[in-house]
């Protein structure tokens, strides 16, 4: 027997005109050089279906890919929304990435057309004549109209405002299936090529849902919310949409993310929610802290990307602010778990209850995941067993987009491989003890690199800290910290004999190297990759 409710399609488009009709007085605030671009819904709305008209001129059809290399701004959301709802699929690019990666991944999608912020020309002026499905370029400028940084270029170059002045603000949707794409996005893969992630129209309406629940990121229609996440990773961990969807003021950094920047909108804008990996809150720790601007309005940060220290949510803790630690993958659109404390668990000391936050949660609604031995048996719940982490769900990656690597990722019984390596405790939650990958193998046992930072950022003059595998002739591997600190010093011996009370003598890094800056990935992560190739001859005794 079938259910006997409507079959209406999970689109973008119940969102777009939600928000419009129920909140045109809502606003969405963009950061820019010298002042603060300002409009609401009713606006945003009458531009995302001039913009979408744009797109019909240029011919854009249902399937094509628009690409995006755009910070976070009010015309990203605009095209967030436009692309899709025209039933086209929105490309964003990562303008971090290295030259070739990007030509790499814009000729494999096939973009069409690009719309580029204009801090942002220079880098596609030196790759555009390596663009081989690119037509048209479209200029995002607060300046005025001038088509001039293109007149060189075989490309077709016009002006966003020129392109949305032509059109009429009565765009007539299109009826779209759910099933269809919405957005693609390529992983940073570390080693390897980029992989395509394609988004349905299905998967984001009902991630979008699932983010926005008390039990996830909490989010509600007075909130005013400010994703520092790029739009270009991970579609901004989905905060764009969960925000259109309740009608929530938005406010948008622009390309303005140093810390100073970041502390002033929080307080200017009264700004209640605020996501993005750790490496951007560990810096603004200080300044938050100072007592210099008025957080009252801020409550909740949702972290993710990489592993939130405790350091870092204790010190949030004592500003009122609390940091939910989630994980995802751009491959899970990316919301996959979240930690919360259950309430059968908040009689617990505060300690016990920081341990549980601290770790990175239980599946949200609608996701489900396992942990596998190399045997490819289930990991029991005891916290200790390590495995790597499987998922799936309606917004788990089904396959890569043209792409000949997918087997590899994906079990025969239908399950995502993430290759990260979890544990899971006796409540459910999971922590992730490494990816594959950056596991410290020594004399055949393993070492935990998150472990050990998240040991060696506890202690109060430590800023950053990242731990590395280098080869070993003894025990194959050995796990280096590398740190950078605040002043004064603290001594090299200090921390390791911190972390000799703390783990075994055998998982205590040999030595610590002290730097300025650790380097970043284009997301914002540890860079190990080049860590490792920079300290692969470091001599370390034992
Ligand atoms: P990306 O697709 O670039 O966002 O990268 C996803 C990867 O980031 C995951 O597979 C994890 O290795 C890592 N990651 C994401 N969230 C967390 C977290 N909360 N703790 C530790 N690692 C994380």
């Amino acid at each position: 027997m079938h259910g006997l409710m409507m079959d209406h399609p999970l689109t973008l488009k119940l969102f777009m005109l939600r928000a419009a009709r129920y909140f045109p007085n809502k606003e969405i605030v963009t950061r820019r050089q010298h002042d603060y671009h300002r409009y609401d819904y009713r606006e945003w709305y009458q531009r995302v279906q001039r913009l979408a008209g744009g797109l019909q001129r240029l011919n854009i059809q249902m399937g094509d890919r628009v690409g995006t290399l755009a910070w976070n701004t009010h015309r990203h959301l605009e095209l967030y929304f436009a692309v899709p709802c025209m039933g086209a699929v929105l490309h964003t690019l990562n303008p971090r990435l290295p030259e070739d990666e990007l030509v790499y991944i814009i000729n494999h999608a096939a973009d069409r057309i690009i719309f580029v912020d204009e801090s942002l020309h220079p880098l596609l002026m030196r790759i555009c004549d390596r663009l081989q499905t690119v037509e048209h370029i479209i200029w995002m400028s607060d300046q005025r109209i001038s088509d001039q940084p293109f007149s060189e270029t075989p490309l077709d170059a016009l002006n966003y405002e020129g392109l949305l002045s032509g059109e009429t603000a009565n765009f007539d949707w299109p009826e779209i299936d759910e099933n269809s794409a919405l957005a693609m996005c390529y992983t940073s893969g570390t080693t390897g090529l980029p992989k395509g992630v394609v988004y349905s129209h299905r998967a984001i309406v009902l991630h979008t849902f699932a983010a926005a629940l008390k039990d996830a990121l909490a989010i509600g229609e007075s909130d005013v919310v400010m994703p520092v996440v790029p739009m270009f990773h991970a579609l901004s961990w989905g905060l764009p949409y969960v925000a259109t969807m309740l009608g929530c003021k938005q406010v948008f950094p622009g390309r303005f993310l140093q810390p100073k920047n970041i502390a002033r909108i929080l307080e200017k804008e009264r700004v209640t929610i605020s996501a993005g990996v750790p490496s951007i809150w560990l810096p603004l720790q200080e300044i938050l802290s100072s007592g210099n601007y008025d957080l009252s309005r801020l409550h909740t940060i949702p972290i993710g990307g990489s592993a939130a220290p405790l350091s870092l949510i204790e010190a949030y803790e004592r500003m009122g602010i609390e940091i939910v630690h989630a994980w995802g993958m751009t491959e899970t659109s990316p919301l996959g778990t979240i930690s919360r404390v259950k309430s059968d668990l908040s009689q617990l000391p505060a300690e016990e209850r920081l341990d549980f936050r601290s770790k990175q949660g239980l599946p949200v609604p609608g996701i489900e995941l396992r942990g596998i031995d190399e045997q490819g048996k289930e990991i029991p719940w005891d916290g200790q067993t390590m495995g790597e982490l499987q998922v799936r769900g309606p917004w788990v990656i089904r396959e890569y987009f043209q792409d000949e690597r997918n087997e590899e990722s994906f079990t025969e019984d239908g399950w995502f491989r993430t290759g990260d390596v979890i544990t899971i405790d006796c409540e459910g939650y999971i922590q992730i003890v490494d990816r594959t990958k950056d596991l410290v193998k020594s004399g055949g046992e393993w070492i935990s690199s998150l472990d050990l930072e998240n040991a060696i950022m506890s202690h109060p003059q430590v800023l950053e800290a990242a731990v590395i595998a280098i080869p070993h002739e003894r025990w194959q591997e050995r796990p280096l910290a590398i740190v950078v600190t605040k002043d004064p010093l603290p001594q090299r011996e200090e921390i390791l004999a911190d972390l000799q009370e703390r783990f075994a003598k055998w998982q205590v890094p040999d030595d610590i190297v002290f730097v300025k800056e650790i380097p970043k990935t284009s997301v914002g992560k540890f860079d190990k990759k080049r860590l490792r190739a920079h300290f692969a001859n470091h001599q370390v005794d034992g």
